[in-house]
């Protein structure tokens, strides 16, 4: 059965590759070597890392990092069952026993001793000691430890400690040029080819505004969201002012002017 998003399934979830990102990874899971993905948000890590799961052939497990996030919400935790105390492992500790990707999304939002419990798992040991139970569980063969954030996302306020850092190989991604971004905008939105040109210039457009105070600028996300109101019949200016424009800011200023090059562009 063919996907309208994804294409047929045995060509596994859409990605196109915007630099040598497939063979590193590819070279960095052989070699048993964690990596780390640096990129806008919206720029395409996380369909990155399903389709090179389904190309490796391993199961993927995704956790999103926030700031409550625990050692015990990834490594597991003791639940009391029918008067019962069992152990139930966490996300992570499923990875490395099932020789899964495990992929943590937006890892700089987690505390740092959250993230400590990845360091043996990123060294030549592969082991993930879980304190609670006493078991040091090994990495079977396929595991693959993979982080994502955004550079420019609370600079300032967060980061990766060095001693973190250099357990991976970093990636950076960024938004595709222009002709692979309006190819990916078709496809993944349905607009025809002339119109995700057109969104992708408006784009690049608005991309320019950072300098002008425009913290986050406008994703491929976000012009496939535009796309997807084309496609289902909303004229494009106000698929652009409602998937775009708005969704970036809430200064007047910077919302006058996105909406200025709406308007001129379409
Ligand atoms: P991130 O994880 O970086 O925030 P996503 O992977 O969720 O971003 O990307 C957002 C959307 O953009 C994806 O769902 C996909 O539709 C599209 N996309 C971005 N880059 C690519 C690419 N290189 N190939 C295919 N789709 C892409």
């Amino acid at each position: 059965m063919v996907d309208a998003r994804t294409g047929p399934a045995e060509a596994g979830p859409y990605y196109l590759p915007t630099g040598n990102e497939v063979e590193v990874v590819e070279q960095c899971h052989a070699g048993g070597l964690a990596v780390m993905l640096k990129g806008p948000t919206g720029c395409g890590k996380t369909r990155f890392v399903e389709h090179m799961a389904w190309r490796l052939g391993r199961p993927l497990i995704t956790v999103s990092c926030h700031d409550d996030l625990t050692a015990s919400d990834l490594v597991g935790r003791f639940l009391i069952r029918h008067d019962e105390t069992v152990w139930q492992d966490g996300p992570l500790t499923r990875a490395v026993r099932e020789g899964a990707i495990c992929y943590l999304d937006e890892v700089v939002e987690a505390r740092q001793d959250t993230i400590v419990v990845l360091h043996p798992l990123t060294d030549y040991r592969r082991i993930l000691p879980i304190d609670r139970t006493g078991e040091t569980v090994e990495a079977a063969p396929g595991f693959q430890l993979v982080i994502s954030y955004n550079p420019g996302y609370q600079r300032m306020l967060k980061d990766l400690k060095p001693s973190t850092r250099q357990r991976f190989v970093a990636i950076e991604l960024d938004f595709p040029e222009p002709a692979a971004e309006a190819a990916i905008v078709a496809r993944e939105s349905g607009v025809e080819q002339g119109t995700a040109v057109a969104l992708v210039e408006l784009g690049g457009r608005l991309r320019s505004l950072r300098d002008r105070g425009l913290a986050e600028v406008p994703s491929t996300r976000l012009l496939i969201a535009a796309g997807r109101l084309v496609a289902s019949g909303i004229g494009v200016r106000d698929a652009c002012n409602a998937a775009v424009v708005s969704p970036l800011s809430d200064d007047a200023t910077l919302l006058g002017a996105m909406r200025e090059l709406v308007d001129a562009m379409f």
